[in-house]
C-alpha cells in the first residue's frame, strides 16, 4: 500500500474564526487537520464536514487550553486520533491559535480576567507545546498567534496585549531551543479581524470598524481570509528559513 504522505496539523481553537479559516486554508494546501473546540462541538463537526467536502481529512477534539490539568488526557486522545485516522504517531504542524479577548481598562482589570487571559494565551501555549513536543516531527513547525496589540497600544487591552507580548518572547526561546530538532517556531500577529473575538466588537461596532479602517494602510478591517492563507503559506517548504520571527498580518495598521 502507498503510504499517505500528507502532512498533519493541529490547530487549536478551530471551531470558528481564524482557526477555522486556517484549517480550511491548510486543507487547500494538502494538509490534514485536527480541529479543536472548547465548547462549540457542533461548529467543530461542521468544520470537519467542510474539510471532507473539499477532499481533506480531519477530526475534531475537545480541548480547554486554559486548564493544563486536562493536557495529559488531551494528548492521549490526540495520539489515539493520529493512530486511528492516519496510522501514525507523529504530526507536522502545531498552530497555537485558541484565545479570547477581554476588553477592560488597566485600572478595572480584575485578577480573575488577568488569570483567564494568561492561562489560555500564555500558560496553555507553553505547556501544551511542551507536552506535544515528543509527537511533533523533527523538522516540524510551530506557529503561535499574537496580536498587533503587542506592537501598538489601544486602550482596554493591557492584560490581553501583555499576554500576547509574552507569547512573542516565548516564540523566540522555543525557536532557539527547538532548532536542534530543526523545528521552526514563528509568531504571527494579526491586526483587527472581523470574527466573534471579544464579542464580535471589531465586526459589529461601526465606529470601531471605521476607526480601524482609517488607521490601516489598505483602508479596511481584516477578514478571516486575510489570515488563514498567510499561516498556511508560512508553513510551506518555501518558508523554511523563516525562524523565530514575528510576522504582522494587519494590512498595515498604525504604520
Ligand atoms: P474567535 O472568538 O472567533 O474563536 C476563538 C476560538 O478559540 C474558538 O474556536 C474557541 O472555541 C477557542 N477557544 C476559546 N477559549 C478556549 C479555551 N479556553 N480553550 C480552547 N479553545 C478555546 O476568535 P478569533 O478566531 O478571532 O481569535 C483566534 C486567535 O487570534 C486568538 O488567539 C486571538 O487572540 C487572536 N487574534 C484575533 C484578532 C481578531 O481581531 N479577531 C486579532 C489578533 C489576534 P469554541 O468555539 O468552542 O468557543
Amino acid at each position: 500500500m502507498i503510504q499517505d504522505i500528507k502532512k498533519i496539523a493541529l490547530v487549536t481553537g478551530s471551531s470558528r474564526g481564524l482557526g477555522k479559516n486556517t484549517a480550511l486554508a491548510l486543507v487547500k494546501k494538502e494538509v490534514d487537520v485536527i480541529v479543536t473546540y472548547r465548547s462549540s462541538e457542533a461548529e467543530a463537526n461542521n468544520v470537519v464536514s467542510e474539510i471532507a467536502d473539499i477532499g481533506g481529512k480531519a477530526v475534531a477534539l475537545q480541548l480547554d487550553t486554559s486548564n493544563t490539568k486536562t493536557f495529559d488526557n488531551f494528548v492521549e486522545r490526540f495520539e489515539q486520533s493520529l493512530q486511528d485516522t492516519w496510522q501514525t504517531g507523529q504530526f507536522d504542524f502545531l498552530i497555537n491559535n485558541a484565545g479570547i479577548g477581554i476588553n477592560a481598562p488597566f485600572i478595572e482589570t480584575t485578577e480573575e480576567d488577568f488569570d483567564r487571559l494568561f492561562n489560555i494565551q500564555v500558560k496553555g501555549v507553553f505547556f501544551l507545546s511542551q507536552k506535544l513536543l515528543p509527537l511533533i516531527k523533527d523538522e516540524g513547525r510551530i506557529v503561535n498567534i499574537s496580536s498587533g496589540l503587542a506592537r501598538f497600544s489601544l486602550p482596554g487591552y493591557a492584560a490581553y496585549a501583555s499576554a500576547k507580548g509574552a507569547v512573542e518572547v516565548l516564540t523566540r526561546y522555543m525557536a532557539k531551543e527547538l532548532g536542534q530538532r530543526q523545528i521552526r517556531v514563528n509568531v504571527l500577529a494579526p491586526g483587527a479581524i472581523e470574527t466573534d473575538f471579544a464579542g464580535g466588537v471589531v465586526r459589529d461596532t461601526e465606529e470601531i470598524n471605521n476607526f480601524i479602517a482609517s488607521q490601516t494602510a489598505l483602508g479596511r478591517v481584516g477578514v478571516p481570509d486575510d489570515i488563514g492563507g498567510a499561516i498556511a503559506t508560512l508553513l510551506s517548504e518555501e518558508n523554511r528559513w523563516i525562524n523565530g520571527q514575528r510576522i504582522e498580518v494587519s494590512g498595515g495598521m498604525f504604520l
